[in-house]
């Protein structure tokens, strides 16, 4: 039996609304309808079947098959959550998860029920585990409430903003007159950095060492592209201004 596909939940952030009665934390169902899910799992059947459960529930998939392409992918767009297998090709999931540093809630596979493996995977940072064989209704269900509680936990404070932009912290989203933004993980840890520090010069070796995590003073044409690329994603540059041989400021 398929459970009734929940209605799209209509986006309205208190920004763009000067309705005071509508509440600025949306449901559990609509965390669903925008959330992507990573599914790193190299067995084709198990896969396809995930995915497909995952998107009947409103989930937004992107599946690879490898750890080296997680990595990537978590570079490349905004995941909410993981769904990492253990067991892979080359780089396992412990690795994965650990060079991912804890930045995105995951969800492990494990193909044994073995206790080491739970244990490892809990303090490797996972969120949760699920054991195969496994029910894709139980792992989407699972996925929901990981979800819920990353959603439950964010702090008063998860949201800055700046203008018509507003960034979540914790479920790493950007709003720019009420549509969302995909950004890289690099692209969202930059602006992030620059509105923490709005109103303030922040210079390229900072960003270098904040973002990139290293200090190289002959590297600062990175972080240059990198602003080139957020500026034009926003498509306002005039919120990220380059103050000239020091650096940039977020200013409104
Ligand atoms: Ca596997």
């Amino acid at each position: 039996m398929m459970a009734a596909a929940p209605k799209r939940a209509l986006r309205i952030r208190s920004g763009a609304c000067k309705d005071a009665a509508i509440p600025r934390r949306l449901d559990v169902r609509w965390v669903a309808m925008t959330a992507t899910v990573l599914l790193v799992e190299d067995e084709p059947s198990i896969g396809m079947l995930v995915r497909r459960y995952l998107e009947r529930d409103g989930f937004r998939v992107i599946w690879v098959r490898a750890g080296e392409d997680a990595l990537v992918e978590l570079e490349r767009h905004a995941i909410s959550l993981m769904v990492l297998d253990i067991g892979l090709p080359g780089m396992d999931g412990f690795a994965v998860s650990r060079r991912a540093g804890g930045r995105v809630p995951t969800i492990m596979l494990t193909a044994r029920d073995e206790e080491a493996d739970r244990v490892a995977g809990l303090e490797g940072g996972a969120d949760d585990y699920v054991t195969k064989p496994f029910s894709p209704r139980e792992l989407t269900a699972r996925v929901k409430a990981v979800l819920r509680r990353n959603e439950a936990t964010l702090p008063a404070d998860d949201e800055v903003s700046l203008g018509p932009l507003i960034v979540s912290r914790g479920r790493r989203e950007v709003w720019i007159d009420g549509r969302e933004i995909e950004l890289t993980q690099r692209e969202f840890d930059l602006l992030l950095h620059l509105l923490e520090r709005r109103g303030a010069v922040v210079s390229r070796d900072e960003l270098l060492e904040r973002v990139w995590g290293f200090l190289s003073p002959g590297e600062t044409r990175t972080v240059e592209v990198h602003v080139a690329q957020l500026r034009k994603k926003l498509g306002r540059p005039e919120l990220i201004r380059t103050v000239r041989g020091i650096g940039y400021k977020a200013a409104g």
